[in-house]
């Protein structure tokens, strides 16, 4: 099966340490196995997990963090890190990291998680010229998660445009080829908010394909909505403190579901970014580095469908623009509460508090599914307004 890889992204480990210490590791039957031999008789610093919900049946434990919070295998610091464990027992998610697999019926598409240091700088050499690796690492993508291949090829068999409009793979394809070359050719420009600016029209163009398609007037949206969406997201994102018992979807559900019923809105996120009249400086890193997101997402098509949640094309777009869009505007909101305290932030600074927020939407996209159709119809009926985004971009701009 051909291997479609990104052009332009690079990818070495830099050894910063950071996956190492912030994200749970699962583990495996064999890495268990490994794990053990390697101890001896020694109890295992692993948490069991049988039967836990969401994870996959290969995952039967996940490994245990220091009191320091990182793990006990880690050693070194930023830059010069080592795993313990290497060659022997290193666990099959970490040597897999950052890399992820897509599998299409024109090729497997290769992707790359934002959740690395590396990726975010572009670090490295060039992804396509790392083969070998990238053999390996579906290699062992396939073999943690045994039969996803042929049920992702399956599910793009059952794509639709919009809610109720079904795709053939054929008329998607040279959809999704158009989107990509019209948002690659932005990467490296230094405009203000440009993969937003791109990533909207795109989706209003598509909006406006799929009302034609289905013979239907345009939505307008209610305004109001525009900022219960944005407090939503920027709340459930990024703030620590809010996840309680509850899941991902189940927080954005409720707040959205609140919202649309009491329509008195609490919204002091959206309202401080409405009342400074304030830009973010123009940096061409920090638009390069959410250029390179919106771009690495929609080509390994992690945005939509088989690639996340079953959500349509149409709307999956949107959805991209709004992961974009939350990651911008936390940024804004770290820039002006800087400058609040009296502190300009060097292009460096700001580049730094990017990466670390589009770090933040990774992880958390990642781990979100919207599984229940309650919050599919939620995004459908958000995004049925073709003008959404545009009206949204303007707490970027
Ligand atoms: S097992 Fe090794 S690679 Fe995995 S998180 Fe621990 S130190 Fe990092």
């Amino acid at each position: 099966m051909k291997l479609l890889v990104a052009p332009g992204f690079n990818f070495s480990c830099s050894r910063c340490g950071h996956c190492c210490n912030s994200y749970p590791v699962p583990l495996t039957a064999l890495d268990l196995e490994r794990l053990q031999a390697v101890e001896g008789g020694q109890p295992l610093p692993v948490r069991r997990l049988t039967l836990e919900p969401g994870l996959s049946q290969s995952f039967k434990a996940v490994l245990l963090k220091g009191e320091d919070g990182f793990c006990n295998y880690f050693e070194g610091s930023a830059g010069a890190s080592r795993c313990l464990l290497q060659d022997q027992a290193k666990p099959q998610m970490c040597r897999l990291f950052p890399f992820t697999f897509l599998h299409a019926p024109d090729g497997v598409l290769s992707g790359l998680s934002f959740s690395s240091t590396a990726v975010c700088l572009n670090l490295g050499e060039p992804l396509a010229s790392q083969t070998a690796t990238l053999d390996e690492m579906l290699a062992l993508f396939e073999d943690l998660n045994p039969g996803l291949k042929d049920k992702t090829r399956a599910e793009f068999g059952r794509l639709s445009l919009a809610a109720d409009l079904p795709l053939s793979f054929e008329l998607y394809l040279p959809l999704q080829k158009t989107m990509e070359e019209e948002l690659w050719q932005i990467m490296g420009r230094k405009q203000r908010a440009i993969a937003l600016q791109a990533l909207a029209l795109l989706f209003g163009n598509l909006r406006e394909m799929s009302d034609n398609y289905a013979g239907s007037t345009p939505q307008a949206g209610e305004a109001w909505f525009d900022l219960a969406l944005i407090e939503t997201y920027l709340g459930s994102f990024f703030n620590a403190g809010a996840e309680g018992s509850l899941s991902l979807e189940e927080q954005i559900t409720t707040q959205l579901t609140k919202f649309s019923q009491e329509r008195h809105l609490n919204l002091p996120l959206t309202a401080r970014l409405q009342s400074a009249a304030l830009n973010l400086p123009a940096s061409v890193l920090l638009e390069d580095l959410f250029a390179r997101f919106a771009c690495m997402r929609l080509f390994s098509r992690l945005y939509f469908g088989p690639g996340f949640s079953g959500l349509s094309l149409t709307v999956g777009l949107g959805h991209l623009f709004l992961m974009l869009l939350v990651g911008y505007l936390r940024v804004k909101l770290d820039y002006m509460e800087a400058l609040e305290n009296g502190i300009e932030m060097s292009e460096e600074a700001l580049f730094e508090t990017a990466v670390r927020r589009i770090r933040q939407v990774e992880g958390k996209w990642t781990s979100l599914r919207y599984s229940s159709r309650e919050a599919i119809n939620m995004l459908e009926l958000a995004f049925l307004d073709g003008l959404r985004p545009l009206r949204l971009l303007d707490l970027a701009l």
